[in-house]
């Protein structure tokens, strides 16, 4: 496994649909554990692919709490086939947008079909935060970000302070 660079917003790539997969193979298997190491070491709970550059429909979830017991959930091609009209709000936050939280409202429970690190056909009936962290997740492979969800102010000023923090962020490093 290696740790990769997550992409910051803005960044073009973000926002590109991610493509589907025809099978599960050792090469996927290998991004996934990246995926996986990369999202442990940020930390986070989720992470698409496109947050580490590859246009690829996979994403890698854990929303087990510190001392919990790791439980990594990994999910090809996954596809939301139902949403509940009962919504639920999380503040959110979002690897590619460091330090940016906003409260964002989303349907409560969610249906999935995907394949998993076995190449296995499953679904998953989700709801809580597992069914937030789902939707933001398939979001990505969409090119949508939570801040999409927000309104345009909110949003504008976000993207404004990580602009602005990139640049800095460039000042040092030269
Ligand atoms: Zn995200």
């Amino acid at each position: 496994m290696s740790k990769k660079k997550i992409v910051i917003e803005p960044n073009p790539i973000l926002r590109k649909k991610s493509n589907i997969l025809e099978k599960v193979d050792g090469e996927l298997r290998k991004l996934m554990d990246d995926m996986l190491e990369t999202m442990y070491d940020a930390p986070g709970i989720g992470l698409a692919a496109v947050q580490i550059g590859v246009l690829k429909r996979v994403i890698v979830i854990d929303i087990a709490k510190g001392d919990e017991k790791k439980n990594p959930l990994f999910l090809v091609n996954p596809e939301i086939t139902f949403r509940s009209s009962k919504t639920s709000t999380y503040e959110e936050g979002c690897l590619s947008l460091p330090s940016h939280f906003a409260e964002v409202e989303r349907p409560a429970e969610c249906h999935l079909n995907f394949i998993d690190y076995n190449g296995k056909k499953k679904d998953l009936k989700a709801s809580g935060l597992l069914a937030t962290c789902i939707q933001h997740e398939v979001d990505h492979l969409d090119g949508i970000l939570f801040i999409d969800h927000i309104s345009k102010l909110k949003r504008d000023m976000i993207i404004k302070k990580l602009i602005k923090s990139k640049k800095e962020l460039d000042k040092v490093i030269l």
